[in-house]
Parts: structure tokens; sequence; C-alpha cells
């Protein structure tokens, strides 16, 4: 849906130093991994997955100028909802491994919370930088077979979330794989998937200014990411040149990730 919702912040909850949820009453029916354009009043429209735990709520790293709005809103302020777009994840293997760092859980927790109604058995590998980085370390806890990196090894196995990842794959059987968070670590995950032969479905970040296919700016190697993604199969990544290697500025220019 296309019709811009004016909703209500009626809790805020501080994830990481970084990251903080913001929860509302929207109502409006998506599946997991699907996005919403975010109205900041007099500051700019952008992508955030939505997810729904009781409320409706969005989870946002603090970044530039709009999520840094975001940040600085309290309960009672509005913002614009505008969506559900983009594909969603499908959630037909079992067991399924999810490889997620950085805010990378912000669109992948609605399918964490889906596959538990399936009774499907997940293991999630959670990286970040540190442990304070770490999002939704507890709420991963209570519902996956959670396996926990650090770069610095503050928590978990110290290194890539990645290494985590392929070990697990290495002693037991994993029905498909899902990944969200930092394009170089989807991009390793993608390697590790097609070496092993398990289907894989990474959801991208590309800046975005319609969300429904008009401006071509989420654009890459001639698919658009908010109309034929945000989430790409294995194969559909291969084909893709500028995956793991360029992104687009604001302007349209082709960028080094
Ligand atoms: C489908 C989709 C879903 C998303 N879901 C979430 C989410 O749930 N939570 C969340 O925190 N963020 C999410 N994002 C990213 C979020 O939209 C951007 O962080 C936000 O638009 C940045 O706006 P800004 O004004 O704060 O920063 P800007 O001033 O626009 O950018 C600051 C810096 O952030 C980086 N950046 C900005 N936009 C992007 C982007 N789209 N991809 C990669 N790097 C970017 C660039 O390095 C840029 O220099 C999602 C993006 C997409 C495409």
């Amino acid at each position: 849906m296309n019709r811009l919702d004016i909703v209500e912040i009626e809790k805020i909850e501080r994830e990481t130093p970084t990251v903080k949820s913001l929860f509302f009453d929207w109502g409006e029916e998506f599946e997991p991994g699907q996005f919403v354009m975010t109205w900041i009043p007099g500051v700019d429209e952008v992508p955030m997955a939505i997810a729904r735990k009781g409320y409706d709520f969005i989870t946002v790293k603090k970044r530039g100028e709009a999520t840094e709005a975001l940040h600085e809103m309290e309960t009672g302020d509005k913002i614009g909802v505008r969506g559900p777009f983009g594909n969603s994840y499908r959630l037909e293997a079992d067991p399924i491994l999810m490889v997620t760092g950085g805010c990378g859980g912000a669109s992948l927790i609605q399918a964490v919370y889906e596959a538990e109604k399936k009774d499907k058995r997940i293991i999630c590998c959670l990286g970040a930088r540190t442990e304070e980085e770490l999002l939704f370390r507890q709420k991963l806890y209570e519902k996956t077979d959670l396996k926990v990196a650090t770069d610095d090894g503050s928590a978990g196995r110290k290194g890539f979330v990645t290494e985590l990842a392929l070990e697990i794959i290495e002693n037991e059987k994993v029905g498909s794989i899902l990944t969200c968070g930092p394009e170089i670590m989807m991009k390793k995950v993608v390697e590790i998937a097609r070496e092993k032969k398990i289907p894989v479905q990474a959801s991208l970040e590309r800046y975005m200014k319609c969300g429904i296919g008009i401006c071509d700016s989420c654009t890459i190697d001639g698919k658009q990411v908010c109309r034929d993604g945000p989430i790409f199969s294995g194969k559909e990544l291969e084909m893709m040149d500028e995956f793991g290697r360029y992104e687009r500025t604001k302007d349209g220019r082709l960028k080094e990730i």
C-alpha cells in the first residue's frame, strides 16, 4: 500500500549505544523482511524494516540526519509510515541458519517470530564489534539456538561471525540460510552457502527515495532493491557484479563499499 499513515510513538527502547526501537500502533499486515518508508516530518523519509511484538516497531541505527532525528524522538511524537514494501523471507526449510551483524537483526527479528510460529528450529549467529553492540542478544537467546562472535572477544567467540557460521554448517545439516548485516559479511555468507550448496537469502540495503520502483535510486545491476528485493537469493546475488563491491550515493554515482 502506498498510503501514508501517521502514527504516534508509544514506547522507546534502547537496544545498544547506537540502536533504538520505536514502538507504535500501525496495524497493517506485513511479511517478515518487508520494510516501510518512515517519514520524519521536516527531515526525510527513509526505509526501515518493520516488525511486530505486541506493538509494531522499527529498530534504528544512528547513522545520519534522519536516523539521528529518529533517535531524538520521544513518546507522543509522530512519524509517517508508508508501506509495507518489498518481498519477504521464505521460511520453508528446517533448521534455518541466520547470520547477522550490525543492525541486520532489525530485518531478521520478524522472521524469528514467524519461524517460531511454524515450529522451525533456528540457529542464529550474531556478530558485532563489541559485546555492547550485539543487537537483540536476549531476544534471540530466548527464541533461537544462539551463537555469538565479537571482533574484540568481549563476548562469545573472538572473530568474524562468518567463521562461526562455517563451523556450524560443517557440523550439522542446515536447510537454508538467511542473512542481513554489513554487505561484506553477507558476501562471505553467500560464498559459503554456494560452496556448501545451501540455499541462501540476503537482504540488501541501498539508498532509497520512493520505495515503489519509480526513482531507481536503489538500483543494483539492473534490479531495484525496493521492488525486486530487498531480499535476493544466492543465485540472483551471484549474477550481481555490484554486490559486496559498490553502492550508489544519494546522487546516483557508484561508490566502492
Ligand atoms: C530495505 C531497507 C531496510 C532498512 N532497514 C533498516 C532498519 O531496519 N534499521 C536501520 O537502522 N536502517 C535500515 N536501513 C538503512 C536506513 O534506511 C539508512 O541507515 C538511513 O536511510 C540513513 O539515513 P540518514 O539520513 O540517517 O543517514 P544519511 O545521512 O543518509 O547517511 C549517513 C551514512 O549512512 C550510510 N547509509 C545511508 N543510507 C544507507 C543505505 N541505504 N545503505 C547503506 N548505507 C547507508 C552512508 O554511508 C551514509 O554516508 C534500511 C535500508 C533499506 C534499503
